[in-house]
Parts: structure tokens; C-alpha cells; sequence
């Protein structure tokens, strides 16, 4: 039984399938996607949905299920959803495996990120299905690869596939964020991720003298530049209780490297920032910026980036945009209230934003987000009932017309 309701939803056959899914260790490093595809071609099986396997370099697994609509030509809906989880470190009050079930809260690494999601996904097509429903348009399932380790390698080389573009993909939802409050969060657009490296170099010498042109100098200029304009952040989402951490630029200091002993002065050290330029950030500007830093700290002094995001267009949420509309109409229909924000971390839905619609939903609210916490859970009811809130969105967006 659960707390404060009625049902059990221990053997719920969704529940079962989500447990025997989060049992699946397809987790970082050394991942293995072997016994996920597996369980995932079951499932399309027996639901009755077409699956693809599609390998992508590095011999990665990517699997396309397909539902085709009454009018295949439309542009086509897309649920997207990674496989892999990230490790589960730490001492869990509930192995993250075990997909134990304590006051009808499920606890496992990737019930919220995003298995889940997945099974939700496959859940409400099978009660369409059942139910003998058919939609106008094409719906696809597709289960990513390497999401975890920024989906480049998965989503981001599927994308440029022509068996991407045949999907002929209109609206995408991809992974979102629960809420502990009443409404859904919806996400129509993500921060741009920049890791970079300000490499400082300098002339080495003995430590005991007060020599110019020395490394640590010029990495002190550059890392009070990046951690004044860090403050400046971090006091106006601290000013304004309209931001959310989504809306503000963030920066963070995450490596120091250099020095060689104590009593020399090295010819290099470097920093290395973790930087997620929020979505009205100018890209050129905030790059020359980095520039005039790094000349003003002195010379030999330069940045390289790791990773750099390019600048991707949110998906327009008005009038115009038919899905959305349709989308939010389902909900607030079913005496939900939808907010729209800008999703902090970095996920594959920013792949597809070029071409399709694409939002960021988890259909979770009165429910902390624990993505990639110790402990990362999911209450039942929350669960199942998002089985339902993905079938009315189906039902809508897939049966527009033109
Ligand atoms: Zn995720």
C-alpha cells in the first residue's frame, strides 16, 4: 500500500517492466548496451512496434521504434530517451540496481534519468494500442546511446544520418526535470555548454625571488576575471526570484594544473572552467571577452576549449508552434498547469532543435528531481499516472493535421 493512497502499485505490469528495466546495469564507465537493447527489442515485441537497430561509430547501439500513423507522410512525433545511466558511487540507502520499492517510491539509478521516461513512453503506446487507437501521424521511439557523456557520439552522429532524416521528425520530447510543486516543467530551450582551459605560461625560476613575467601571475588576472563575472551571476539569480538557475550564466572553476616543486616557479599552470552560458549570452561577444583576458593577463597566455556548444535556437512557443499548442491544451486539460523554462543542463534534445520541435517534459510534479543523486527515486503514482499524460499528449500532437 502506499502512503496516503490506495492503490498498490507494486505489480502494476509498468511498474514491472520499469523494475526489470532500472535491474539492467547499462551504466558508465565501460558501459555495455548489449542487455538494454535486448530488453527494449522485448518490449517492441510484444507491444508491436517495428525496431531498428542502427550501429553508429564505435559500434554503438541505437534503436528506432516505429507506430505508423493512418498518414505517414506527415511529419512524424518523436520520444526520444537515452539508455545509459551515470555511476551510482556512494552508499545508497537502496542498492541502485535493485529497483526496491520502499512506501511506493521506486529507488534505482535511472528512474528519473531516465528509464523511467522510457518505459512511460513505451507504456503509453501499448495502452493506445490496446485500446485500438490508431494516430495520424508516424510516432518513433528512439533509445540513445552515450547521452551521459554529452550524446555527441549517440544522438549527436545520429542526427546526421539520412536514417534520422527519414524519420521526417515535426516534434521531439526528450528528457526533462520533475517538480515538487503543482505544475509540469517544460523545457524549450538549454544553456550552451564551453569548457575551457586558459593556459598561462611565464619564466621559471628559483622561488625565493620576486621574478616578472611569471605564470602565476597571469592565472591570477584570468581566474579573477571568470570569478568576478561568476559573483556577478550568482548575486543577480540571488536579486531577481523570477531567474532560476536555467536563465543565469554559470562559471566554475573545476581544474588547476602546473608546478613542478616548491621552491621553483613553473612555466605553466592552467585553469580549466566549466562554464553554461545561459540562451540570451552572445557567443562571439562572451568569446572575445575570454580573448581580452587572456592579452590583458600578459603574454603566452591562451585559451583552448575542450568543448564548445554552439549557439541553438529554443523552440518557439507561440501561436505558430501547432504541437506545442496541442500539447499544452492535453494538459491543461487534465487540470495541469505547464511551466515554461530554460533547461540547465546540456541534453540530446539540442541536437534535434534544428530541425524539429523539440521540449524538454518529464510529466512528474510533486516530486524532487534526483537525477545522478545518490538515492535517485521515483514515487509510483507519479509514474503511472505519467503513462496517462503521455498518452493524451500523443492522442493530440499525432493526430494534428497539416
Ligand atoms: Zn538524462
Amino acid at each position: 500500500m502506499m502512503s496516503g493512497g490506495s492503490v498498490d502499485y507494486n505489480n502494476h505490469p509498468a511498474v514491472i517492466n520499469l523494475k526489470n528495466y532500472l535491474k539492467i546495469k547499462c551504466v558508465h564507465p565501460d558501459i555495455k548496451y548489449g542487455k538494454c537493447v535486448e530488453f527494449l527489442v522485448g518490449m517492441a515485441a510484444e507491444i508491436g512496434l517495428a525496431a531498428e537497430t542502427h550501429t553508429l561509430p564505435g559500434d554503438l547501439p541505437l534503436l528506432v521504434m516505429t507506430w505508423e500513423g493512418l498518414k505517414p507522410e506527415l511529419p512524424t512525433i518523436l520520444l526520444n530517451s537515452h539508455m545509459d545511466v551515470v555511476p551510482a558511487e556512494g552508499d545508497w540507502k537502496h542498492p541502485p540496481f535493485g529497483a526496491e520499492v520502499e512506501d511506493g517510491v521506486i529507488y534505482g539509478r535511472g528512474a528519473q534519468d531516465m528509464k523511467g521516461t522510457s518505459i512511460q513512453y513505451l507504456e503509453a503506446v501499448r495502452k493506445l494500442k490496446s485500446q485500438g487507437t490508431r494516430l495520424n501521424r508516424t510516432v518513433h521511439l528512439t533509445f540513445v546511446p552515450e547521452e551521459e557523456k554529452g550524446g555527441r557520439a549517440g544522438m549527436g552522429e545520429f542526427v546526421k544520418t539520412e536514417a534520422y532524416r527519414r524519420l521526417n521528425v515535426g516534434f521531439a520530447l526528450d528528457e526533462g526535470l520533475s517538480n515538487p510543486g503543482e505544475e509540469f516543467l517544460v523545457f524549450n530551450k538549454e544553456k550552451s555548454m564551453w569548457h575551457v582551459n586558459i593556459i598561462c605560461t611565464g619564466k621559471s625560476g628559483h622561488g625565493s625571488m620576486l621574478l616578472p613575467e611569471n605564470c602565476g601571475e597571469k592565472v591570477r588576472y584570468v581566474i579573477n576575471k571568470f570569478m568576478d563575472l561568476r559573483e556577478f551571476y550568482r548575486q543577480k539569480l540571488v536579486d531577481d526570484s523570477n531567474l532560476t538557475i536555467g536563465e543565469v550564466t554559470t562559471i566554475n572553476l573545476t581544474k588547476l594544473q602546473g608546478g613542478v616543486q616548491t621552491n621553483i616557479v613553473p612555466e605553466q599552470f592552467t585553469a580549466t572552467f566549466d562554464i553554461r552560458l545561459a540562451t540570451n549570452m552572445n557567443h562571439e561577444m562572451f568569446e572575445e571577452l575570454i580573448n581580452r583576458w587572456c592579452r590583458e593577463a600578459g603574454n603566452g597566455v591562451r585559451c583552448e576549449f575542450d568543448h564548445k556548444d554552439p549557439y541553438v535556437k529554443p523552440t518557439v512557443m507561440d501561436h505558430t508552434n501547432h504541437y506545442w499548442v496541442a500539447m499544452k491544451k492535453a494538459i491543461e486539460d487534465m487540470g495541469i498547469t505547464l511551466i515554461v523554462g530554460t533547461m540547465p543542463a546540456t541534453t540530446d534534445a539540442r541536437f534535434l532543435r534544428g530541425g524539429a520541435h523539440a521540449l524538454n517534459f518529464a510529466p512528474a510534479r510533486r516530486a524532487a528531481p534526483s537525477p545522478h543523486q545518490r538515492d535517485e527515486s521515483l514515487p509510483l503514482d507519479v509514474f503511472v499516472h505519467g503513462i496517462d499524460v503521455y498518452e493524451k499528449i500523443l492522442l493530440a500532437v499525432a493526430n494534428l493535421e497539416e
